[in-house]
C-alpha cells in the first residue's frame, strides 16, 4: 500500500513526496480512508505511529472539496484539541507541511503566552484552528471563537487529557460544538473513563 493508493488528491501527495512519506503507517493506512468518508472514527495509537498525518491529511482534503464546491464562509470549519503546547505546535507544523499546497488557513493557540497575537490571527478567518483546553475555553468565553460551524472535531491524546485534568474543560468545549460533526478521537490508552 502508497500514499497514492490512499485517494488521495494531487497537491497532498505532492506534499508528502516533498515530506518523504511514500508508504502509510498502519494506522494512517487504517484510519485515511474512514476518515475521508466522514465517518467517526476512534483510534487506538501512541505518538511516533503517524497518527497527526491520520487525521491532518482528510481534513485538509475534505475542507479542499468542500472549497471547490461552494461559497466559503469565515468560519472554524475544524478544531483539533490536544493537551500539550508542544503538541499542538507539532499538529500545527505537519498541517503546513501536508497543506502547503492548499488554501486552507490554520492557526495554533496555547496559553502561557500573550492572547492578543492569536486574537488578531483569529480575526482573519481560520478553517483548521489548533488548540489546547485552557486558552480555547477562555477564548470562548470572551467571544472570540465560535464553534458553531465545525464540521470535523479531533480529540487527540484523550488519555492524557483525562490524566492531566482537562475533563470537565474538553466537556465544556464540546457542548458548543454542533451536534451534526464527523468526530475523529485517539488515545493510546482506553481505560473505562475514555
Ligand atoms: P506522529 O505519530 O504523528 O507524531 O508522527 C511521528 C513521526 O513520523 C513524525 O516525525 C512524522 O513526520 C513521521 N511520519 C508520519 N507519517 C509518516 C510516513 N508515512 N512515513 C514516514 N514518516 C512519517
Amino acid at each position: 500500500m502508497l500514499f497514492k493508493d490512499l485517494n488521495l488528491i494531487e497537491p497532498i501527495l505532492r506534499s508528502l513526496e516533498t515530506e518523504g512519506y511514500t508508504t502509510p503507517t498502519p494506522i494512517q493506512e487504517k484510519a485515511i480512508p474512514i476518515a475521508l468518508s466522514g465517518k467517526d472514527l476512534l483510534g487506538a495509537a501512541q505518538t511516533g505511529t503517524g497518527k497527526t498525518a491520520a487525521f491532518a491529511i482528510p481534513i485538509l482534503q475534505q475542507l479542499h472539496k468542500a472549497k471547490q464546491v461552494g461559497k466559503q464562509y469565515k468560519s472554524i470549519k475544524a478544531l483539533i484539541l490536544t493537551p500539550t503546547r508542544e503538541l499542538a505546535i507539532q499538529i500545527d507544523d505537519s498541517i503546513a507541511a501536508y497543506g502547503r499546497h492548499l488554501d486552507i488557513k490554520h492557526l495554533v493557540i496555547y496559553g502561557g503566552v500573550a492572547p492578543n497575537p492569536q486574537i488578531t490571527a483569529l480575526r482573519t478567518g481560520i478553517d483548521i484552528l489548533v488548540a489546547t483546553p485552557g486558552r480555547l475555553l477562555d477564548f470562548m468565553e470572551q467571544g472570540f471563537i465560535n464553534l458553531a460551524f465545525v464540521k470535523i472535531f479531533v480529540l487527540d491524546e484523550a488519555d492524557r487529557m483525562l490524566d492531566m485534568g482537562f475533563i470537565y474543560d474538553v466537556k465544556a468545549i464540546v457542548a458548543k460544538l454542533p451536534e451534526h460533526r464527523q468526530t475523529l478521537f485517539f488515545s493510546a490508552t482506553m481505560p473505562n473513563e475514555i
